[in-house]
C-alpha cells in the first residue's frame, strides 16, 4: 500500500498553501473530503452570503433611489433568482477547488484507524490510507440549541439556506452573532419580517456598547426587531406557521414567524475521526488542542481552521495553513500569534481589529479614543452612505494603537491599514504622514487621527 507523505482531511479553507507547499517540495500527498470540495466558505458561507447580500444592497438603494434624483417606481424581488444567482457562484468556486484537487482528492469520511512507526493508517469510506503526516481541517457545523419542538422544524441554518428558495413571510433568527445579523439584513431587504431573538443584552457582545448599539440601530431603522436578554424555549406549530415561546426580563414573550433561522453558534466536526485511537487531545466541546505551530497532541498531525477552536474565519483557515505549510517545508517559524482583522458585512459594515475598549479596559491599559464621524468623510456624503464612524483604542503613553472598529459602508476595506499598524508595531504617524487620495473612504482613517 502507498503511504502518502502526507493526508489532508476536509477540502476547506487552509489546504492551498499547504498543497501549494508540498507541490513545490515534491511531495506526495492527498485530501479526503467527505461532502463536496470549498468547504464552508465556497459552498454556504462567506461566498454566497455576500452574494446575497448584494442583492439585498441593489434592492435597498433602487428602493432609495429618489435620493440620486432617479425614479425607479417599483422593486420586485425575485427570491428564487437571487438564490441561484449565488449558487451559480458556488458552483463555479466548487469546481476551481475541485480542478486544483484533480485525482488527489479521495472521496469519503476520514477517520484514524491506529498509529504505526512510521505513519498514520485512516480509513476512508472503506479504503485504507496510510500518510506520514495529517493535517486535520474538519471544520464546524451549526450547534443546534436543545429546545422544545425545534426537531419539528427544519430550520434553517447557516449550510441549509443556500437551497431554500422559499422567503419566510415573517423569520425568526436565534442568535446573536454575525451570521444572525448579516442574514437578518439580507432578509429583511428581500422583504420579510425579521425578529432576532438574543439572550445577550445586544447582538455582537463581543464589541463595544457603542459600537454595536450603532449598527443595531441602523438594522432597526430598516425594519428589524431585536428581542434582547430573552430566551427562547419552545417551538410549536399554529394554523399559519410557528409559535416560538420565549422568556423575556419583562415575562413571557410569543414570537409568531414562517420560519425559523437558527443562528447560535458552531461546533467542532470531530466527534467521529477516531482521534482517541492515536492521541489526538480535544477540549470538552470536541475543538482540537494544539499548539502555536497547530500541532495536536499526536506527533506529525496538525489541525487547521475552525476545528482548532479560536477565531472562525477564512482568513485565519488560510493562515493556518501557511503556518503548517511552514512547519512541514520551510524554518517552522511561523505561529498563531498574529493579528486578526475581521468584518461583519452588514450595510454599513464593521470592520475591526485588536482589542476593543471594553478590552482595553479590563487589560488595565491607559488609553484614549480618538473618533471620526463618517458623516465628515466626502465619499461618503457623495455616496449617500454617511451612517457610522470610526473608533480608535489609542495607547496613552506611546501613541500607538491598541485596536480600532469602523462602522461605514467600507468598513471592512478601510480596517487594513489599521491592521498593517499593528503588525509591525509602527507608530499612529505613518498614517498621519501619509497622503490619501480624495474624495476616498480611505480619508476618514486618517481624518481620525488629525
Ligand atoms: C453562513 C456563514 C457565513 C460566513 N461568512 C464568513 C465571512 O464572510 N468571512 C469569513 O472569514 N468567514 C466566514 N464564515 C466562516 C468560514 O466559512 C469558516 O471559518 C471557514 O470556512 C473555515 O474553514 P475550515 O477549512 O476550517 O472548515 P470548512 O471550510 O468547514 O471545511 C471543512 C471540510 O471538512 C470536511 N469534513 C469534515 N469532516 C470530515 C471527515 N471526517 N472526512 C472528510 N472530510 C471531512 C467538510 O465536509 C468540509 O468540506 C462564514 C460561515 C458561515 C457558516
Amino acid at each position: 500500500m502507498v503511504t502518502f507523505d502526507l493526508l489532508i482531511i476536509g477540502a476547506g479553507q487552509a489546504i492551498s498553501p499547504i498543497i501549494e507547499a508540498a507541490r513545490a517540495n515534491g511531495a506526495t500527498w492527498a485530501l479526503a473530503e467527505r461532502l463536496v470540495p470549498g468547504g464552508s466558505c465556497v459552498n454556504f458561507g462567506c461566498t454566497p452570503t455576500k452574494a446575497v447580500l448584494a442583492s439585498a444592497r441593489l434592492a435597498h438603494v433602487a428602493r432609495h433611489a429618489a435620493d440620486f434624483g432617479l425614479r425607479i417606481p417599483t422593486v420586485e424581488v425575485d427570491f428564487p433568482a437571487v438564490m441561484q444567482h449565488a449558487r451559480d457562484l458556488v458552483a463555479r468556486s466548487r469546481k476551481g477547488v475541485e480542478d486544483d484537487l484533480g485525482s488527489n482528492l479521495i472521496r469519503g469520511h476520514a477517520r484514524f484507524v491506529r498509529r504505526e512507526q512510521d505513519a498514520y493508517v485512516l480509513d476512508v469510506d472503506g479504503q485504507e490510507v496510510r500518510a506520514r503526516q495529517v493535517v486535520i481541517g474538519t471544520g464546524t457545523r451549526s450547534q443546534m440549541p436543545k429546545i422544545e419542538g425545534l426537531d419539528q422544524v427544519d430550520p434553517l441554518t447557516g449550510e441549509n439556506w443556500i437551497s431554500r428558495d422559499d422567503l419566510p413571510r415573517r423569520l425568526a433568527i436565534v442568535g446573536g452573532g454575525y451570521i444572525a445579523v448579516e442574514m437578518g439584513q439580507f432578509y429583511t431587504r428581500m422583504g420579510s419580517r425579521v425578529t432576532i431573538i438574543d439572550k445577550g443584552t445586544h447582538p455582537l457582545n463581543r464589541e463595544d456598547d457603542d459600537v454595536a448599539n450603532a449598527l443595531l440601530g441602523y438594522l432597526e431603522e430598516e425594519g428589524i426587531e431585536f428581542r434582547v436578554e430573552t430566551s427562547f424555549d419552545r417551538v410549536e406549530r399554529t394554523a399559519q406557521g410557528w409559535r416560538l415561546s420565549c422568556s423575556c426580563p419583562e415575562g413571557d414573550l410569543a414570537v409568531e414567524a414562517d420560519g425559523i433561522f437558527v443562528a447560535t453558534g458552531r461546533q467542532p466536526n470531530t466527534q467521529d475521526l477516531g482521534l482517541e485511537a492515536v492521541g489526538i487531545e480535544t477540549d470538552d466541546s470536541g475543538v482540537i488542542q494544539v499548539d502555536e505551530h497547530l500541532l495536536t497532541t499526536a506527533p506529525h498531525v496538525f489541525a487547521v481552521g475552525d476545528v482548532r477552536g479560536g477565531a472562525m474565519f477564512t482568513h485565519t483557515a488560510w493562515d493556518d495553513g501557511r503556518i503548517v505549510a511552514d512547519s512541514l517545508f520551510g524554518k517552522g517559524q511561523r505561529t498563531t500569534d498574529r493579528v486578526v482583522p475581521y468584518a461583519v458585512f452588514t450595510d454599513p459594515q464593521l470592520g475591526r481589529v485588536g482589542m476593543s475598549e471594553t478590552e482595553a479596559q479590563k487589560a488595565g491599559r491607559k488609553y484614549r479614543v480618538l473618533c471620526f464621524d463618517m458623516a465628515k468623510n466626502a465619499a461618503a456624503q457623495e455616496d449617500r452612505r454617511t451612517q457610522g464612524f470610526v473608533k480608535l483604542i489609542v495607547d496613552d503613553g506611546s501613541d500607538t494603537l491598541l485596536g480600532a472598529a469602523i462602522l461605514a459602508a467600507q468598513g471592512a476595506e478601510m480596517i487594513q491599514p489599521y491592521a498593517d499598524l499593528l503588525v509591525t508595531g509602527a507608530p499612529l504617524n505613518a498614517l498621519r504622514d501619509a497622503v490619501v487620495a480624495h474624495p476616498t473612504y480611505m480619508e476618514a482613517v486618517q481624518n481620525v487621527l488629525l
